[in-house]
């Protein structure tokens, strides 16, 4: 009966992923298999947070651990002396001394991760789990600790009975409590009893399972092996060619979420990891992408059995049904949700395709961000300036404008339109090219030839028009026999190097960062050290989605002393620009604010930047907090530091 009930709940589950969009997840399978083995088994992402990671590992290897024991334990149920084939590898395993061992040993850690976790959740209260059903962990964990000392009972009364196959000093757990049972009439009732609860409660276990939060038992396996294994700032292109219903134009309701979407929002398990670390929730916004995973998982349990069910229904819209416009929009596409996941849900990825239905199908984003967008389609940036200004900052510097058909440089500037036409961020354009200039470099920029990357277009969902700019600036590098490609904006340095591959564009793109840290390491450049503090505010899209860490701390040790925010490299706190909200107007406290608070804790008079939107942003900050902070791309301080020499 509980076989038939979860079997029923399963298949359900099954087809409801079916039902998804297609999306490739079956190539890499090497990559797959390592996920699996590092994320899963390891529990690697888990135990970030030493405590709670271990008291889930604790409860998950038990886990495993404790399988055989419940095929046994469904055995033996029925007849207390089963017989086993003496050849089967259950009846092998259940004579081992070691297995005795390790069974007692992992009933134990299973134990203390249930006690940990109650102490966490009821005297610790972490705000992590905000919004999440608490209720519902409590009986899971009472489930769980109910299977574990239903198990331990037994086996102590098999061995009070003399019915143990293995060798009781093995099991020093069980063997203990056998002491207390004795082996009369009473022990015999007991050992029924217990092996009856036993199974009793996994299978009520099992029937529960598939309708609870506790679904990720059976989900997050999977969900992690086809996990993204593209760059994790590589967004899926969508095609606008072919037969009709093949052709997505994101998700506008259940029946457009792709499969592995769908898989994701059942495999949440309300942690709030991602809400720990998401700036928006961090600063009042309305978003929190545990509770966007949780409200999307409730309209997919909502409507999706019924799309299957009966093909004439009409599925609401998933904006605003299952989420707000505003939780939409908080987003600054910073990856930091992903990253944090224990179980590979990708919510960036959700909020893009939501933005793609709005922006493409309904017209509907935020108004601010209008001129921003119109802006990008009629003069090629969103500044909304004249192309032929592009190249205005870079006069008299002696760098090559390439024409048509000119010989191409060794290496491409890609400057970027908040370098070409901010005037803070010039100034980090300025320096990139007096650097590599003096290092000696063939450099070249494309100068009025140059658009934008259409990254902001694609962030905010218009993937129409981010894929004409694309294959717009895809022509003209190729055409110009561009091979390796120096980018300042981590943007751009994103879209060139992982989204353009998708549209022919493939080039050898660095960061500027790195190829000054390159050039400093070989002595080209020698710049001198002053004794300013200086800290380093990591971009997003630079080292959480592109993992350029080291490189610009290289630079920062080589002019400066270097000191850390406490929100640092691959867990680096959003300056609050990305995912187009530069052309937002922000609701609750501000991202940047709060960003360069952290900053001025450390003492530094100096806050580094490596991205032009950074130092927009950053810059904003101070003058908004009254902060005493230079807000400095690392390029300028190199120039200053080699003037200094
Ligand atoms: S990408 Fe960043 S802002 Fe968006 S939900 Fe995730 S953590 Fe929050
Ligand atoms: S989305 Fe991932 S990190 Fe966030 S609550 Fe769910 S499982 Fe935890």
């Amino acid at each position: 009966m509980a076989l038939a009930l979860f079997s029923r709940r399963a298949l359900l589950l099954v087809r409801l992923v079916r039902m998804g969009a297609p999306l490739q997840r079956f190539d890499d399978l090497p990559k797959r298999a390592r996920n699996e083995a590092v994320v899963v088994l390891a529990q690697s992402k888990l135990l970030r947070k030493l405590v709670p990671g271990l008291m889930h590992a604790f409860i998950f290897w038990g886990f495993i651990v404790l399988m055989p024991t419940i095929v046994l334990a469904a055995i033996y149920v029925v007849d207390r002396e089963p017989g086993l084939p003496a050849k089967s590898p259950l009846a092998w395993l259940e004579r081992q001394g070691w297995f005795a061992l390790l069974v007692d040993l992992f009933c134990v850690l299973v134990l203390i991760g249930i006690a940990t976790a109650f102490w966490i959740r009821k005297v610790q209260r972490p705000k992590r789990f905000r919004g999440s059903h608490l209720g519902e962990a409590d009986l899971i964990l009472g489930l769980i600790t109910g299977i574990v000392s239903t198990l331990l009972v037994w086996h102590g009364s098999q061995i009070a009975l003399g019915f143990n196959e293995w060798p009781a000093d093995w099991s020093p757990v069980s063997n203990t409590l056998s002491g207390l049972l004795g082996d009369g009439q009473a022990t015999e009732v007991l050992e029924r009893a217990f092996v009856w609860g036993h199974v009793l409660i996994i299978l009520s276990f099992l029937v529960y399972l598939p309708y609870s939060k506790h679904l990720h038992i059976a989900t997050a396996a999977p969900n992690v092996f086809f996990g993204r294994t593209r760059a994790p700032g590589q967004l899926e292109p969508l095609r606008f060619e072919g037969a009709d219903d093949e052709l997505r134009f994101g998700a506008g309701t259940v029946e457009d979420m792709t499969w592995k979407g769908i898989l994701d929002t059942m495999s949440c398990t309300e942690c709030g990891r991602c809400q720990d670390v998401c700036p928006a929730y961090a600063t009042g916004k309305k978003l929190s992408p545990k509770l966007l995973i949780m409200d999307l998982r409730d309209h997919v349990f909502a409507e999706g059995p019924k799309v299957l069910a009966d093909a004439s229904f009409d599925p609401s819209p998933l904006v605003p049904n299952a989420v707000t416009d505003e939780v939409v929009w908080d987003c600054v596409t910073c990856g930091a949700c992903v990253q944090e996941c224990p179980v590979a849900i990708e919510h960036v990825d959700h909020i893009v395709d939501l933005r793609r239905h709005l922006v493409m199908v309904e017209s509907r984003f935020p108004a601010e961000s209008e001129p921003m967008l119109r802006d990008i389609e009629r003069s090629s940036n969103p500044w909304g300036k004249p192309q032929g200004e592009r190249a205005a900052w870079a006069d008299g510097l002696g760098v090559r404008i390439l024409e048509p058909g000119d010989e191409p440089p060794a290496v491409l500037y890609w400057v970027g339109c908040a370098a070409s036409f901010d005037e803070r961020a010039r100034q980090s354009a300025e320096s990139t090219v007096k650097l590599l200039l003096a290092a000696g470099l063939d450099v070249g920029i494309l100068g009025p030839r140059e658009s934008c990357t259409g990254d902001p277009a694609r962030r905010m969902g218009n993937e129409y028009v981010f894929q004409s700019f694309a294959e717009q600036n895809v022509a003209t590098l190729n055409e110009s026999g561009v091979t390796k490609i120096v980018a300042s904006c981590p943007h751009c340095f994103n879209t060139l190097a992982n989204e353009y591959p998708d549209f022919g564009g493939r080039y050898e793109v660095v960061h500027h960062t790195e190829l000054l840290a390159e050039l400093v390491r070989d002595g080209r450049l020698a710049p001198a050290a002053s004794g300013d503090s200086i800290t380093y505010h990591d971009s997003c899209y630079l080292a959480r989605h592109n993992d350029v860490v080291s490189a610009p701390r290289e630079l920062v040790a080589a002019v400066g002393q270097p000191v850390e925010m406490e929100r640092s490299g691959k867990r680096t706190f959003c300056c609050g620009a990305g995912g187009a909200h530069m052309w937002m107007e922000e609701r609750g406290s501000a991202i940047n604010e709060e960003r360069v608070r952290e900053a001025a804790e450390t003492g530094a008079a100096t806050l580094a930047v490596a991205c032009p939107f950074c130092t927009i942003m950053l810059d904003d900050g101070v003058r908004q907090t009254g902060r005493d902070l230079r807000v400095v791309d690392v390029s300028t301080l190199l120039v200053e530091a080699l003037e200094r020499e």
